[in-house]
């Protein structure tokens, strides 16, 4: 069994992450839990190449650069990290929690911080064939290296802002973009849509992957028009995903948390109804819940300083400004 750390925080999104610095500036020891290899959450996993423009102090920055400078700033105080493990159960102990992982690990604490985001997320697939031959060989769920794409003939599948934005973005680095979608009606915002039509990117509507081709890369793909049935084959190089993904708070919801509509209820400290154990970031609700990164972390540093307190009682909330620290 590992050593017991004071605060264990499931979810490396960035709002975890920030805890996890916020824990170390506070001198308490801190272990990270993700079931995603890389850490970053939301911001890695589904918009890594978008720009975010409501970070405080950055007029805009890149999700993925925004996730590494969160990621470099957590290091300061070498969180352990136990990443690529989903933590599944959690068990009451004389000194705290013991977390069970999906990988068999046995991790106690003596706090919980919940950073969860919507829960343990993966992509809706095209659910053809050989889809899984393909992936990261030609099919993408959203992009995560643009410049992989450079010169590429690229088919992106899906109608919701996630593809046109993509449609938009690779515009200038694939040599070719189509847009590929099962109807004539898009959920993207009308302007995106608009920019996206102006831009020449051509629309195969009414249409689905029904086929992939190739051996060890994707060569080409057989799209079959849903009205006609006619089916036609297509040379490309890559297949962009965009349906969306699906999330599910899975066996945290078995933690005995009050769960209300897939989010986790709160208390003014992002106390649970478990002592020591907080929800902080997209995972909480409380009365005037924003979904924000900006709101989130702030989130985060209280529930640590709360843990702080509960850890050692004679430790102050506040604990002064990180600028007259010697850190
Ligand atoms: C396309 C898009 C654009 C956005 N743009 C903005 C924006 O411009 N500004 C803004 O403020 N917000 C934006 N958001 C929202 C923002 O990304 C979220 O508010 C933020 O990511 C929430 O951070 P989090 O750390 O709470 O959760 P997440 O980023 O969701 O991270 C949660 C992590 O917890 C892990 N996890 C879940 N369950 C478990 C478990 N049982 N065990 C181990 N690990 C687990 C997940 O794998 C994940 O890595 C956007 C969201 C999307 C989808």
């Amino acid at each position: 069994m590992k050593e017991r750390v004071d605060v264990t925080i499931i979810g490396g999104g960035p709002v975890g992450l920030f805890g996890a610095f916020y824990a170390g500036m506070r001198g308490m020891s801190v272990r990270i839990i993700d079931s995603l290899p890389e850490l970053g959450g939301q911001l890695m996993a589904l918009y890594p190449e978008k720009f975010v423009y409501d970070m405080p102090g950055f007029p805009e920055v890149l999700a993925k650069d925004l996730a590494n400078a969160l990621i470099k700033q957590s290091e300061r105080f070498s969180p352990e990290l136990a990443i690529g493990q989903t933590a599944e159960t959690l068990t009451k102990d004389d000194d705290g929690y013991l977390i069970t992982t999906s990988t068999g690990e046995q991790l106690p604490t003596r706090t919980v911080v919940v950073s969860a985001g919507n829960g343990a997320f993966s992509p809706t697939r095209v659910g053809v064939e050989r889809e899984d031959e393909f992936v990261g060989k030609g099919i993408t769920y959203g992009v995560q290296n643009k410049a992989a794409l450079t010169g590429k003939k690229v088919f992106i599948v899906g109608g919701g802002d996630s593809a046109f934005d993509w449609a938009l973005n690779l515009h200038g680095t694939a040599s070719e973009i189509a847009i590929v979608h099962r109807r004539d009606e898009f959920r993207a915002h009308e302007e995106t849509v608009k920019q996206v039509k102006e831009l020449g990117v051509e629309f195969l509507l009414w249409k689905q992957v029904t086929e992939l081709h190739g051996s060890d890369h994707l060569e080409a793909v057989t799209l079959t028009d849903s009205q006609t049935k006619e089916t036609a084959r297509y040379e490309i190089d890559s297949l962009v995903v965009n349906i969306g993904f699906k999330s599910s708070l899975g066996p945290l919801k078995d933690w005995g948390m009050t769960i209300t509509k897939n989010q986790i209820e709160v208390d003014e400290h992002y106390q649970t109804c478990l002592p020591g154990v907080f929800a902080v970031g997209d995972v909480c609700t409380f009365d005037g819940k924003l979904k924000l990164i900006a709101t989130g972390v702030g989130e985060a540093a209280t529930a640590v300083c709360i843990a702080k307190t509960m850890i050692d009682p004679n430790a102050k909330l506040f604990p002064g400004h990180s600028s007259d620290m010697k850190i």
